[in-house]
């Protein structure tokens, strides 16, 4: 990996050189090559996601290049994911971007046989959500979805165990579907485009839960942009049918959660510190560790495995640019509280005091 490429990007307090790496090490899978496509795969593959994969059965046409802006005039009739792989292969050698000719199907997803970190639906048709939806769902993979319509648009970034795409649109049909034919303002692509490749870039990097079930609504014919808040629904059957596979994945996960004390020194603006047990400290606003004043908060945690009241110290705390490290006086209780969290998809370490 070309470090000064990304240097930027490395500059930036929450990506640092891990996060580099980590962009470096995850695989995205796009579906469609169409305007969505264009401008969050290049964003994604210039902020340096090492494997990209783009799958679309559709060929060029002239009505296209208005909005596909990677393609040109002599493109047509050649196939959209072929052409614009090779455009993001050609400007980023470092990276491997995979191309299918072919309409996504579940069939075709299992015959890939890759381990996708992320599915982004760069489509514009309900069957396809349906389909990725489910895939999301059996094989334990985050999707994002993005819907355009005339001159508004939305989002909403999909973790499994957090609620499904059918937990938020039960009733959706085939009828809705064909928004394309209604018409599109070609920069609003653009921008929906890169918003996605900005929040997944969030959220490969920190995996915070806080940005999950946020759904998005832009009308960009009035500049009015909500956020809304939405909830898993306990009687969805897509959920409910697959959530022993998502247990019996997230109890096989391992856990590095550990933080070594000179990490935390060198880094400490990256982290934020909770103090988990009740005795110490006599008001102090820091914790003095091997000569060290660091800022901490407390939040004594009597009953360790009442997993609400964990979830709730860490949505209280946990901020984009920031993991949790917890500290307690035993090094126990510490290490069990972030392993909880980070089953919870919290990015939280353990500190031994020393
Ligand atoms: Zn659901």
């Amino acid at each position: 990996m070309n470090l000064n490429k990304y240097s930027r990007q490395i500059a930036l307090p929450f990506i640092g050189i891990d996060g580099q790496i980590c962009l470096f090490q995850k695989k995205i899978l796009i579906i469609g090559a169409g305007a969505l496509s264009h401008s969050s795969s290049v964003y994604l593959a210039t902020s340096g996601i090492g494997d990209i994969s783009i799958i679309d059965f559709d060929i060029i046409e002239e009505s296209n290049l208005s909005r596909q802006i990677f393609f040109r005039h002599e493109d047509i009739g050649k196939y959209k994911a072929e052409i614009l792989s090779k455009y993001l292969q050609n400007n980023n050698k470092d990276l491997n971007i995979q191309f299918y000719n072919m309409k996504f199907t579940e069939d075709i997803f299992n015959s890939m046989n890759t381990k996708f970190d992320l599915i982004l639906n760069a489509s514009d048709n309900f069957a396809t959500r349906k389909i990725i939806n489910r895939i999301s769902l059996k094989h334990n993979i985050p999707w994002v979805d993005i819907g355009i319509f005339q001159t508004k648009a939305n989002f909403c970034l999909f973790n499994p165990g957090y609620g499904c795409y059918h937990c938020l649109f039960p009733d959706i049909n085939e009828s809705n579907e064909n928004c394309s034919l209604m018409g599109v303002l070609s920069p609003i692509c653009g921008i929906m485009g890169s918003f996605a490749a900005n929040e997944i870039i969030k959220f490969l990097v920190l995996n915070p839960t806080s940005r999950i079930n946020h759904y998005f609504n832009f009308n960009f014919m009035e500049n009015i942009f909500k956020e809304y808040y939405w909830t898993k629904n306990s009687d969805c059957e897509l959920c409910l049918q697959y959530k022993f596979l998502l247990e019996k994945k997230v109890l096989t996960t391992k856990n590095t959660n550990e933080i070594l004390f000179e990490k935390l020194i060198n880094n400490s603006d990256n982290y934020f510190i909770i103090y988990l047990d009740e005795d110490y400290i006599n008001s102090k606003q820091f914790l003095n560790l091997k000569g060290h004043n660091i800022p901490f908060i407390q939040e004594s945690i009597y009953h360790f495995f009442d997993k609400n009241k964990i979830e709730n110290l860490a949505n209280k705390h946990y901020f984009y640019n920031k993991k949790l490290i917890l500290i307690c006086k035993f090094g126990i209780k510490s290490k069990i509280v972030s392993e909880i969290l980070r089953k919870n998809n919290y990015y939280s370490f353990f500190l031994n005091v020393p």
